[in-house]
């Protein structure tokens, strides 16, 4: 089979690193095309330099000088700014991974898109933001979504073959997060490292913050929603600290299926490299006796507010999940930046939800500027908290 080409956009990032893992074992099956980072020049051109790639572009502009510097003689294109990540993804290349964080992924990811190709969706924001918008996008240009994310995927696996009107439940697992056994007082006393040691998954700063305050699976919530619409109320999260259940989907004959596997971001991302078959990694196999054990939790929203709020915000709809979504970002920054309490990330959600939201968004300059108002007023409420 000839090599397909690939571009990947957020390569300097963690998913990014773990895509060009696997790229890195089967060099012979992929031409990389684009990577794309924020600002991290210096891993941008060497992963640039190593994997032969055609192109590599800088979200910030600022840095596109260096990145000329640090690529001169090497014959790899070089670019900067937001419009030049929309030309990049734009490439038609045969997949294209979205691995940026947050809503600055949404312009690539459409720009992706809109080429009608294979589009493997990492950059879970931009679908929570753009919800219809994308999905309608992806159904007029004949483009095809997969799963990156490990919870989506596999329910993504566990749907293969399957009619969604025979579904039950779709039901997302979560570890439960760094703090999950913590009481609601030192929860409160939180600090950024404590909320980024994931006991599991080894991820970027602003989701490893999203699965101690389980607004990440708020926003898979409202992912899953998008990506498979069984309605609303037939998706649910469990507790299952272990990570070895990705998710499971029950039948209306009384069937659960789920898939397994170790908490390794290569395994979801080979199942989409490898789309719509397998491919061999190195990855130990899953040691179940060694696991011994696999145990089960109801969420408890009272310590952990944001999956209640993420629901709301998916039931209100229309703009809400952006505006949610925005916050939130805004809120873990502030909290990372030390500027703001643990609890206070939620509470700068709820705040920056209520009142009157903007009317909902129904094209891609309308979610952005959905986002643009929703970060200013939670610009504004962080002032206050
Ligand atoms: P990281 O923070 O590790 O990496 C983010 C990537 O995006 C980097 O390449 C970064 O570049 C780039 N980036 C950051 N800001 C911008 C911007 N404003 N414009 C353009 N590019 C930008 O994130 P993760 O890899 O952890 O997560 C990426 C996405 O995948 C997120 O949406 C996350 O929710 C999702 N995801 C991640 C999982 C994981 O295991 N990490 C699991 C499931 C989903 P630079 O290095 O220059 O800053």
């Amino acid at each position: 089979m000839s090599a397909r080409s690939i571009s990947i956009l957020g390569a300097t990032g963690s998913v990014g690193a773990s895509t060009l893992d696997l790229v890195r074992s089967n060099p012979d099956e992929w031409r990389v095309e684009a990577l794309t980072a924020n600002s991290n020049v210096a891993e941008l051109a060497q992963l640039a330099q190593e994997f032969g790639a055609k192109l590599a572009v800088v979200a910030d502009e600022r840095c596109l000088p260096d990145l000329r510097d640090a690529l001169a003689r090497s014959g790899i294109e070089a670019a900067g700014g937001s419009a030049a990540l929309c030309e990049a993804a734009s490439r038609g290349a045969d997949l294209t991974v979205a691995a940026i964080v947050g809503c600055a992924g949404l312009g690539p990811t459409m720009a992706a898109i809109e080429q009608g190709g294979v589009v493997a969706l990492a950059n879970k924001e931009a679908l929570v933001s753009a919800g219809e918008v994308m999905t309608a996008a992806v159904a007029k240009h004949g483009a095809t979504l997969l799963p990156v994310d490990s919870e989506h995927n596999a329910i993504f696996q566990c749907l293969h073959g399957e009619d969604p009107s025979d579904v039950r439940w779709i039901t997302l697992t979560a570890s439960g997060g760094p703090l999950r056994t913590w009481a609601a007082e030192q929860i409160a006393l939180a600090t950024p490292a404590q909320a980024v040691a994931h006991p599991n998954w080894n991820m970027g700063a602003k989701i490893s913050v999203d699965s101690a305050t389980m607004m990440n699976k708020g926003l898979e919530v409202i992912e899953a929603h998008h990506l498979f619409p069984v309605g609303l109320d037939k998706i649910r999260i469990v507790v299952h600290p272990q990570s070895v259940i990705h998710s499971l989907v029950e039948y209306r004959d009384g069937s659960t299926l789920a898939q397994l596997g170790p908490s390794d971001m290569r395994v979801p991302i080979a199942s989409c490299l490898a789309w719509p078959r397998r491919m061999k990694t190195a990855l130990q196999p899953l040691d179940l006796p060694a696991i011994g054990t696999l145990s089960f939790f109801a969420p408890d929203e009272e310590r952990f507010p944001a999956t209640r709020l993420a629901r709301e915000a998916a039931q209100a709809g229309g703009a809400a999940p952006a505006v949610l979504n925005a916050a939130n970002e805004v809120a873990v920054a502030a909290f990372l930046a030390g500027q703001i309490a643990f609890t206070d990330i939620c509470a700068l959600v709820a705040q920056t939800l209520s009142g009157t939201l903007p009317s909902a968004p129904g094209t891609l300059d309308e979610v952005l500027a959905v986002d643009r108002e929703a970060r200013a007023k939670a610009a504004e409420a962080l002032e206050t908290v």
